[in-house]
């Protein structure tokens, strides 16, 4: 074993031994599609302890079929009634698309996110991280399973934001912003 992961093990019994507290009912009132990034713990960010969010996380907040499948469950099976988008100033994979990289290992990420750019020639990284929200949201509304189904009859609520690393603040994302003139 490593020491890093020895590390880790230790933090984590050092913490958990003592308490042993039961599981939670699983009964999660949101659901969040996150980042993968290390700074944007979405249960930590909201304060929420273990039980209350579900959290779908892959780098860029893509709503790719696997992520959008977790989601369905969350709402099919789980019945949560609050779906976020949530992006992060920073974001790595909204940079790696917006530097070209759209083809190779990142692609199944990058791809959506480069044409997300082609189409609205989003002035800055920070605009194109909004877009980029918005149009996971869109995605889940326009999702022909459980979540599209869900949000778009009412029973489901979802909503776009952003957690910006400066202020250590989540800021609702509600419209889509201007896009520059090509
Ligand atoms: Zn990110």
């Amino acid at each position: 074993m490593s020491e890093r992961w020895a590390s880790l093990l230790a933090s984590h019994r050092a913490v958990r031994e003592p308490q042993r507290v039961a599981a939670p009912e699983h009964k999660p009132v949101a659901a969040i599609l996150a980042c993968s990034d290390a700074r944007v713990p979405p249960s930590l960010l909201f304060d929420q302890p273990a039980g209350s969010i579900f959290v779908v996380r892959v780098a860029g907040n893509t709503a790719t079929p696997a992520a959008i499948a977790s989601l369905d469950y969350a709402v099919e099976e789980l019945a949560v009634p609050l779906l976020i988008v949530l992006g992060h100033t920073g974001c790595g994979a909204v940079t790696a698309a917006r530097s070209g990289k759209c083809h190779g290992y990142l692609s199944p990420i990058t791809q959506q996110i480069c044409e997300l750019d082609n189409q609205t020639h989003a002035a800055t990284l920070d605009q194109l991280i909004e877009l980029n929200v918005l149009s996971a949201v869109t995605t889940l509304t326009n999702s022909l399973s459980p979540t599209g189904e869900g949000i778009r009859s009412g029973a489901v609520e979802v909503h776009g934001a952003v957690y910006d690393l400066s202020t250590d603040l989540v800021r609702p994302v509600q419209s889509a912003v201007t896009a520059a003139p090509s």
